[in-house]
């Protein structure tokens, strides 16, 4: 009587379903469900085909600030917001590859130091990078050091091109 044992197969591998998928949710890097924030864009001075992605609470500050920076004669450009995806690729290039330089190795032991995926101002749209401004000595951060607080922005002092609205 093949039907009954055909059966009670099949239950089992219904029941069986939930507790495997349970146990390869439990295998995925434990990262926190992170909502994106609301995200506006800043048109870059550089060029105007770029802009720089950030939190709508900064960006009018931001356009401000690059507004004022050309009338200066310093066009700026950067990035700004990460999404958990790039700050994970960001990680694998300046921290490695495992698990452990992902997700776990401290922001300080990569070069140059990078924030734990959920834990960087990119992913909160409240950091930009920007270009050219490498050193303290470029004209782009003897500018932002002068002005940036103005508009709500303070420097990272282990990375001259890193401004956020918490300075970390
Ligand atoms: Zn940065």
């Amino acid at each position: 009587m093949p039907r009954p044992h055909h059966r009670t197969r099949t239950i089992l591998a219904a029941l069986a379903a939930p507790l495997i998928a349970l146990g390869a949710a439990a295998c995925q890097p434990a990262q926190q469900k992170i909502t994106p924030p609301p995200l506006a864009k800043a048109t870059c001075t550089t060029t105007s085909t770029r802009s720089i992605t950030v939190n709508t609470a900064l960006v009018q500050d931001l356009r401000d600030l690059l507004a004022d920076a050309k009338a200066a004669g310093l066009k700026l450009c950067g990035g700004g917001y990460r999404d958990p995806a790039a700050q994970i690729a960001v990680r694998k290039a300046n921290c490695g590859t495992t698990y452990y330089d992902i997700y776990e190795k401290p922001a300080s032991e990569c070069t140059p130091p990078t924030a734990r995926p959920g834990t960087s101002m990119h992913e909160k749209g409240l950091a930009v990078d920007f270009e050219s401004c490498d050193t303290r000595t470029t004209a782009c951060y003897t500018w932002l050091a002068k002005h940036a607080s103005t508009y709500g922005l303070k420097n990272l002092p282990s990375e001259p091109w890193h401004w956020s609205t918490t300075g970390g």
